[in-house]
């Protein structure tokens, strides 16, 4: 299927992509590895009159460690060449995360913040374009209806990114640059409830960089799908804990391919740090899974499954960080 028309730009210099950001008359939109952006773009969910190419800015390709430990990431970067980086030997749970997106094929392309500001998705809005004509528009491409959940009034897409669980597990944050300046966010913040517009990323910034904090945490990381290999999730888990055996004062746990946003279970992570990591406090955490994540959506798979699936992935991830 032909792209519909669109200008192409492709500047040399992050300054220059920032300044046809700023300056743009029309709707403009951001091509990474363009392994998302093509195919919404052939199913007509977005028509912009510009497709600006940030693919090769060198500014965006950089990794490196910095002063304190942390190492910064190049948003540019491609998911293949980060799974194999000597710099992120230590962040076994972000490398089972690159590695859980898709093929190889994709991830040779795809980049990382392609993938944190992957548009979320519905099983009504990605489809063509003709198979949408049936029912018309919806919250996302134009109207004020939700055909997927009748009552919402907001977008309730998902938020997809198999990374995005990994990296917020990490306490991670992303460098946002525009004219201004630049300004940093953590990326716990960086999530909105609205599928439309789902991150605080504002139309004249580019994300630039991902900030990962030292890290000597344990960690889990588990994706599970309908089939092996490039296929979005039904979820994922990505959850980390300071500490060995029982021991724990620190466990984040995020949930992904559920909600709008990844969701960062702070209650459930609470009776954890109080208690251990044994038998009788996984049990309490876990069935404090349910209330947390709110209302489920029923995209994709029916809401009770969601429910069950987010109880079995948290189960299973803290019992494999107490094995660690
Ligand atoms: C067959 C197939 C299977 C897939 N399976 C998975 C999967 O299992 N898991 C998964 O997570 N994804 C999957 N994807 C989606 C996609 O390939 C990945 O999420 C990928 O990482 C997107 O990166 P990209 O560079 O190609 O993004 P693009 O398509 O270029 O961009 C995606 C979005 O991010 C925005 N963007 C890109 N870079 C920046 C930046 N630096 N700053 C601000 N905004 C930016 C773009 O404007 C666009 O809105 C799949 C795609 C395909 C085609």
């Amino acid at each position: 299927m032909l792209l519909p028309e669109h200008e192409f730009s492709k500047p040399a210099s992050l300054r220059d992509s920032l300044t046809e950001l700023a300056e743009a008359g029309g709707e403009v939109k951001l091509l990474a590895g363009g392994t998302d952006v093509v195919f919404n773009m052939r199913g007509r969910l977005f028509r912009p009159d510009v497709l600006l190419s940030i693919r090769d800015l060198p500014e965006l390709q950089e990794v490196e460690q910095l002063a304190d430990g942390a190492v910064s990431l190049g948003a540019g970067c491609r998911l293949s060449e980060l799974e194999r980086h000597a710099l992120l030997k230590g962040y076994p749970g972000l490398i089972a995360g690159l590695r859980a997106v898709a093929s190889r094929h994709v991830r040779n392309m795809a980049t990382l913040g392609g993938n944190l500001n992957l548009d979320t998705r519905c099983w009504y809005a990605n489809q063509t374009a003709e198979w949408r004509a049936a029912k018309g528009p919806c919250l996302k491409t134009g109207m004020e209806v939700c055909h997927a959940i009748k009552s919402a009034d907001i977008c309730v897409a998902l938020n997809a990114s198999d990374i995005a669980p990994a990296l917020l597990a990490l306490d991670a944050s992303v460098v946002l640059a525009s004219l201004n300046g630049e300004r940093t966010v953590k990326l716990a913040d960086y999530y909105t409830d609205d599928g439309v517009q789902h991150t605080v990323r504002r139309p004249d910034e580019i994300m630039t960089r991902v900030l990962l904090p030292k890290n000597s945490d344990r960690m889990a990381y588990i994706k599970e799908t309908a089939r092996k290999g490039n296929d979005f999730a039904y979820a994922t888990i990505a959850a980390s804990a300071d500490g060995h055996g029982n021991q724990c004062s620190r466990v984040r746990i995020v949930l992904g391919s559920l909600t709008t946003r990844p969701a960062l279970l702070l209650k459930t992570a609470a009776v954890l740090v109080e208690h251990g990591l044994d038998d009788t406090t996984i049990k309490a955490a876990v069935g404090e899974v349910r209330d947390e994540l709110g209302a489920l959506t029923n995209l994709y798979t029916p809401a009770a499954y969601k429910g069950r699936i987010a109880r079995a992935l948290v189960r299973e991830a803290l019992q494999q960080l107490r094995e660690q």
